[in-house]
């Protein structure tokens, strides 16, 4: 059997966002529906329907949608370009009108582009008609999309034979998104987080935070995040602690993935304060640079740890920037972090819909992403507080050619087999007598585990403000 252990590596590194540090999802989604929302109807005059709470039609949102943008329709493909599930604006298309959109064996041309070259896709031309919703950033772009699909079909009287909406959409995007409106004040998004961090960040765990000192005693580490520096360290600091560049032996910012992995041209650039101040002439350990690439990378951790040959591990939630790209062109190890693995109980509606299926699964069939888990990561986990809850030694079943499904770990290290068919899909299982009948007594079991996961969750949030005060005492003796 395949395993996993922490020790195999020798230089580790980490995504912040969703990663090191994890965003309250229900309250961070809503609130930049609402801001995209006032953007569309205010700059591009859509209809005003669109600032209608998101609520009513939560369940309608997943990570990991993909959108066909000129036919107004959201979908969910297989690895291989299949048609799983469709929806045109917010009605789900029938098995007929999926045939009528991309055939009768339901192969969307440009779904097949993107299973054969996932990086040409992703930011090639192709990336105006096929959008995918990766993360919780554009998780609320599924809602806005579908909702303006339903009131330009409302208005013109049907549906349409194509639509131009993503370029709104996208302005929108960059609006609130774009690095230099951290500072300048111009995102309400940014606005909001930086006025109210306790609403939509948490609080990293004091085992995560000693778990990362642990690893970097023996490793060289590293912080990889697309964030700039001043967004990094505002919402870093928050969750971690003021002197959170020390828990890494390299901190790199606006990192500009995937093209880090590849594009070996982008130079580290030194940073003087917030800002960017050209190429570095030297690369060191224990600095923040920003850009960079992944080639450039290993000369800086080569200084704390000499080798020729290094065992990488990079560890992270977005499956095509941290997990694909990396495993493909540098040849690193991966780790995926999927909240959805472990649902919990305040975020339950956002992370698991009813409408969509499983994250992991699509009527049966496996969904593009968890192909992509199996096959790029070693393991998958909602969490670093599943990691930090082990040895740094301890082996993980893992990914491997011999057993698919044994890298999933959640709190539990072996999950119930009803689980295993609640994650990885089986409808058709759960509709079987047996199998029903089989699982009343695992589901029992999974609703008792649960309840042990929440009373561990709420104790683990009590230790967690209770300590956060002498963490952050740690930290600042450790500068
Ligand atoms: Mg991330």
């Amino acid at each position: 059997m395949a395993k996993f252990n922490l020790n195999d590596y020798d230089y580790l590194g980490f995504d912040l966002d969703n990663t090191v540090l994890r965003y309250n999802v229900r309250n961070v989604v809503r609130m930049e529906y609402q801001v995209m929302a006032k953007y569309l109807v205010e700059e591009k005059g859509y209809s005003a329907k669109l600032l209608e709470p998101l609520e009513a039609d939560e369940d309608f949102l997943q990570k990991g949608l993909i959108l066909d943008c000129e036919n107004g329709n959201i979908l969910r493909i297989s690895r291989s370009g299949v048609v799983l599930r469709a929806a045109h604006g917010r009605r789900f298309l029938t098995d007929d009108e999926i045939a009528s959109y991309y055939g009768p064996e339901r192969r969307w041309e440009l779904g097949r582009k993107f299973s054969e070259d996932i990086l040409k896709v992703w930011n090639g031309p192709v990336s105006l008609k096929l959008r995918n919703l990766l993360d919780y950033f554009d998780m609320p772009v599924s809602l806005l999309y579908s909702r303006i699909v339903d009131a330009i079909d409302a208005e013109r009287g049907g549906v349409q034979a194509s639509y131009n909406v993503w370029p709104d959409i996208l302005s929108g995007l960059v609006q609130i998104y774009t690095r230099e409106h951290f500072q300048s004040g111009v995102s309400e998004y940014f606005n909001l987080l930086r006025e109210h961090p306790d609403e939509y960040l948490h609080k990293t765990s004091p085992s995560v935070i000693t778990w990362l000192k642990e690893l970097k005693r023996t490793k060289a580490t590293f912080l990889l995040t697309g964030s700039n520096i001043d967004f990094a360290d505002f919402t870093a600091s928050y969750a971690l602690g003021n002197n959170w560049r020390d828990l890494f032996d390299s901190v790199i910012c606006f990192a500009r993935k995937p093209a880090f992995f590849f594009d070996h041209q982008r130079p580290f650039l030194d940073v003087s304060g917030y800002e960017e101040c050209g190429p570095a002439k030297s690369l060191q350990i224990n600095k923040v640079y920003s850009q960079g690439n992944a080639k450039d990378l290993m000369e800086i951790l080569k200084q704390k740890k000499p080798m020729d040959n290094p065992n990488i591990l990079y560890i992270g939630d977005n499956l095509i920037q941290d997990v694909f790209t990396p495993s493909t062109t540098c040849g690193w190890d991966t780790v995926a972090v999927i909240e959805e693995l472990n649902i919990r109980q305040d975020d339950e509606k956002l992370l698991k819909s009813t409408c969509w299926d499983s994250y992991f699964s699509c009527s049966g069939q496996k969904s593009f992403w968890s192909e992509i888990i199996e096959k790029h990561s070693r393991i998958c986990v909602p969490s670093l507080d599943v990691l930090a809850q082990k040895p740094i030694d301890y082996s993980y079943p893992a990914f491997g050619d011999d057993s698919e499904i044994n890298g999933y770990h959640n709190h539990y290290v072996s999950i119930p087999s009803i689980l295993e068919a609640q994650f990885l899909g089986s409808a058709a299982n759960r509709r079987n007598p047996r199998d029903t009948k089989k699982s009343f007594k695992q589901l029992r079991s999974y609703r008792y585990q649960q309840e042990i996961l929440r009373e561990h969750r709420s104790n683990e949030a009590a230790a967690a403000a209770a300590s956060v005060a002498s963490t952050e005492d740690s930290l600042n003796k450790g500068h």
